[in-house]
């Protein structure tokens, strides 16, 4: 493992480093964050644009669609850097992280000529059409159907937490083709208008207030043949490209950290003295201290895999799964600690402008997103450390004879 920039590296931080420092906005929309504010929105779009012109929005993809052309460290590097401004959110993620690299990877030519430079400069965005509600953890157990009508496909069914579809332009979906084969075999990729007839968007209002994913429903949406992404029954592999890019894009996770709440103990006083003298509580913090060091020696080691020109292995699943608790537990004791004050969820009169209550509300989420914990320690299980598999009976069933308990 190496922990020094090398003086390529270095320089490279130095450059971005000053860019950010003068160029970096300063927010003026709502302090949440809410991207249906549409001031947020509009500086959301603005950045990446910006960033999209000094070649900072997708780094790593050629400069013909975009991109900056450069290479994996430098894009570790400038969101390392973009992290300590108090930058606009990315509504872009799901699309640039997940979406439009399975059309570079699988899609035709004129959709990458027409879908990914958009995408880049933030003038289009994209949302993830995979779950279902019978098919999460279980993605290829997909029920909504694509049916073969002359040059089109018509589909019916329905998805649901997909982020961001209410604001999306473009949608990545995952349908069944085939119920006669095994359900790794009949699936395929399409991408579909989110604003054609036949597709209906309804918000889920969240414990937080926000409503940041939906429920979609298809009534007869017609697609061209020419909307498929990969060929027919090759939707599995296909959206395996789009799984590896989410588990990465997700990854690390942050929110506010261990210092935070010591600096809070050191501050707060209970009916025993300082917070900090407890020494239940020390103990917890110096846990919260070792495996945040932790995810950050794991991150050095990605960063050399990545410098040295290799692909991170499963072990990048580790990341989510430590940082999602660490969050969840963290948060919990910093609002017990906040007391009558710890309930107050908004950020204009909340302790440090609510941030472990938002916190808070998020962990779960991000304890679900992109591969549960139990998934992921399933992957280090079986990937990582080399344990059996787990069992999966319905491999090389056809589809339609799987029992659906109805
Ligand atoms: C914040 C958020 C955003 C999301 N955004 C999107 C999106 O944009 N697009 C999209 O398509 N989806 C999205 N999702 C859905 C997400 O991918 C699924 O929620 C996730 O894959 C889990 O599926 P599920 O909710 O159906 O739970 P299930 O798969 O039904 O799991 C239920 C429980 O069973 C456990 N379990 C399941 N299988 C196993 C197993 N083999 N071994 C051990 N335990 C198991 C799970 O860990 C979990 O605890 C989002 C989810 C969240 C929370």
């Amino acid at each position: 493992m190496d922990f020094n920039d090398t003086s390529q590296e270095a320089a490279y931080r130095d450059e971005a480093r000053a860019w950010l420092a003068a160029n970096a906005p300063k927010r003026s929309g709502a302090p949440d964050n809410g991207l249906d504010d549409p001031t947020n929105m509009e500086e959301c779009r603005a950045w990446q644009r910006k960033k999209a012109e000094a070649g900072y929005a997708c780094i790593t993809w050629p400069k013909q669609w975009g991109g900056g052309g450069g290479a994996q460290w430098q894009s570790v590097i400038f969101g390392q850097e973009e992290a300590r401004f108090d930058t606009p959110g990315n509504p872009f993620q799901i699309g640039l992280g997940m979406c439009v690299p399975t059309v570079m990877t699988s899609g035709n030519e004129a959709d990458k000529e027409r879908f990914v430079r958009p995408a880049v400069r933030g003038e289009e965005i994209w949302c993830q059409l995979f779950s279902e509600p019978a098919a999460g953890s279980d993605v290829a157990a997909a029920r909504t159907r694509a049916v073969r009508d002359g040059a089109d496909w018509v589909i019916n069914g329905q998805k649901v937490w997909t982020s961001g579809a209410h604001f999306s332009d473009f949608g990545l979906l995952l349908a069944r083709t085939d119920p006669d084969v095994p359900k790794h075999k009949g699936l395929t990729m399409f991408w579909i208008d989110m604003k054609a007839p036949g597709v209906e968007v309804r918000p889920i209002h969240q414990m937080s207030g926000a409503s940041n994913f939906n429920e979609v429903y298809f009534s007869d949406l017609r697609v061209k043949d020419s909307q498929r992404v990969g060929a027919v029954g090759d939707g599995w592999r296909t959206s395996l490209v789009t799984l590896m890019n989410e588990r990465l894009a997700i990854g690390g996770g942050g929110g506010a950290g261990h210092r935070t709440v010591l600096k809070l103990a050191q501050e707060i006083s209970t009916l025993t003295g300082l917070a900090v003298k407890d020494s239940a509580l020390r103990e917890k913090i110096a846990d919260w201290f070792v495996q945040a060091e932790g995810l950050k020696y794991t991150r050095y080691r990605t960063m050399t895999a990545l410098s040295r020109g290799q692909t991170p292995g499963p072990e990048s699943s580790i990341g989510k799964v430590v940082s999602a608790t660490l969050m969840q537990d963290m948060a919990a004791t910093a609002m017990d600690l906040e007391d009558q004050f710890g309930i107050i969820s908004d950020p204009q009169t909340a302790p440090l402008a609510a941030g472990f209550q938002t916190a808070l509300m998020n962990a779960p989420g991000l304890r679900i997103a992109g591969g549960t914990d139990e998934i992921l320690r399933n992957i280090i299980a079986e990937r990582v450390l080399g344990l059996p598999q787990d069992v999966r009976l319905d491999k090389e069933v056809a589809f339609k004879d799987i029992p659906t308990g109805r």
